[in-house]
């Protein structure tokens, strides 16, 4: 059996030629590779504007400043994420307002949401406990809420009704985190465009890459001109080339991730499909042990799952950590999807938060477990990986 990898880019001869061409032209950056990346994105999830950028955390960062995130101020969002997603909160020195999640798909939790939305925009002195504990001090300084910030995990979308209108009821911006979830779709929409501004990732482990890259969608003009800008040194439309009308960033995407990005992007449909085959393999063979693990659940607002990882859950007793040490001892590499945000040392350090501060979010930590998931998975590569899990989980369970 060949070694199997944790994830792995899906790559044909007509990736390598188009980046090979774009070589050749000698045009690498600002060209119209970009163009043509930006336009079919943002018709592929039926977007307004599509602004290419060099990462999707490059991206969150722009959506958080377009949101008018300054110093202090408020961004409701989830802990069970990749740590990207709150750090571009901090970056404009905001402050991230977790609340807890769905204990089912790991998304947001919407009425938790409305809660927080509620207490934090009505009575700013009595809603402290929604604050982290650095800022809980009646003396803290605290400024208004201005985004919330959900994150479709895993390729799921969150509930983004509710969310929208919670955004339309306090008037603040919805900033979708969409990195791992390309081509999935809320209710038959895709996501990325539900909201004031979605994010997507093109890192070589997500459903699409382009080396490096990202994608800030919006159907606001005035949203677009300011991507434009931010990522090119400030620089407005109407600048010359030493003008520089804001504080900007150099976020842009070159020219050879570009064209990589185009045909990935022609490609995604077949993707997305090879992937939800490797996903239903995975879900028949794990449906066997239900007890000890289970296989994702889908909401019933998910339409279309974009696949990005296969996270199982364990049973509460199960031994995860060694679990997976046993695993990469037979060449099976695995992963523990999340460790969540608020854990992370820096968090910690920073806020004061805590273990028990959103036990969902941490019990969902605990027991995950991602198994290697790519679209060039073979059948007999799942078979092999879920034979030696279910093995050891019925070593562990009979020893228990
Ligand atoms: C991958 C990812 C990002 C960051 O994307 P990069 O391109 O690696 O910067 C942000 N948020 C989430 C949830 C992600 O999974």
């Amino acid at each position: 059996m060949n070694q199997i990898a944790m994830s792995s880019p899906d790559l044909t001869e007509r990736e390598a030629r188009a980046v090979y061409d774009t070589v050749r032209s000698t045009h690498l950056a600002i060209g119209p590779q970009i163009v043509e990346f930006e336009r079919s994105s943002a018709e592929y999830v039926n977007g307004k504007h599509a602004v290419g950028v060099n990462s999707g955390t490059s991206g969150l960062h722009l959506a958080v400043i377009a949101a008018g995130v300054t110093d202090n101020d408020l961004v409701i969002t989830t802990p069970f994420s990749f740590v990207a997603s709150a750090n571009a909160v901090l970056y404009e020195r905001g402050i991230p307002v977790f609340v807890d999640v769905d204990g089912t798909t790991g998304n947001i939790d919407p009425g938790q949401v409305a809660a927080a939305a509620e207490a934090l925009t009505r009575e700013p002195g009595s809603s402290r406990g929604w604050l982290p504990r650095s800022h809980r001090a009646d003396g803290a300084v605290v400024g208004s809420l201005k985004a919330i910030l959900p994150v479709h995990t895993f390729g799921q979308p969150s509930e983004m009704d509710p969310l929208c209108a919670v955004s339309a009821q306090h008037d603040v911006a919805i900033v979708e985190d969409a990195c791992e979830s390309i081509g999935a779709e809320y209710k038959g929409r895709r996501v990325g465009a539900l909201g004031d501004v979605g994010i997507f990732a093109y890192y070589p482990n997500k459903q699409m890459t382009t080396g490096e890259g990202g994608m800030l969608v919006t159907n606001r003009d005035d949203w677009r001109d300011l991507f434009r800008s931010l990522r090119n040194q400030g620089r407005d439309v109407f600048d010359s080339w030493l003008n520089h009308s804001r504080l900007g960033f150099n976020y842009r995407l070159d020219e050879m991730s570009a064209a990589l990005g185009v045909v990935q992007l022609s490609r995604l449909d077949e993707l997305l499909e090879k992937r939800a085959r490797v996903a239903a393999w995975y879900s028949t063979r794990l449906q066997s042990m239900q007890e000890l693990v289970e296989p994702p659940t889908i909401a019933p607002s998910t339409t279309r799952m974009s696949w990005f990882v296969y996270v199982a859950r364990l049973a509460r007793g199960i031994d995860r950590d060694g679990l997976m040490r046993s695993l990469s001892e037979m060449g099976i590499p695995s992963r523990p999807y999340f460790t969540p945000i608020h854990l992370q040392p820096f968090y910690r350090q920073r806020f004061g938060f805590q273990e028990g501060d959103f036990p969902i979010a941490e019990d969902l930590g605990r027991r995950s477990l991602a198994l290697p998931f790519s679209s060039v998975m073979t059948e007999d590569q799942v078979d092999h990986v879920c034979r030696q899990l279910l093995n050891l989980l019925k070593q562990q369970h009979a020893s228990i």
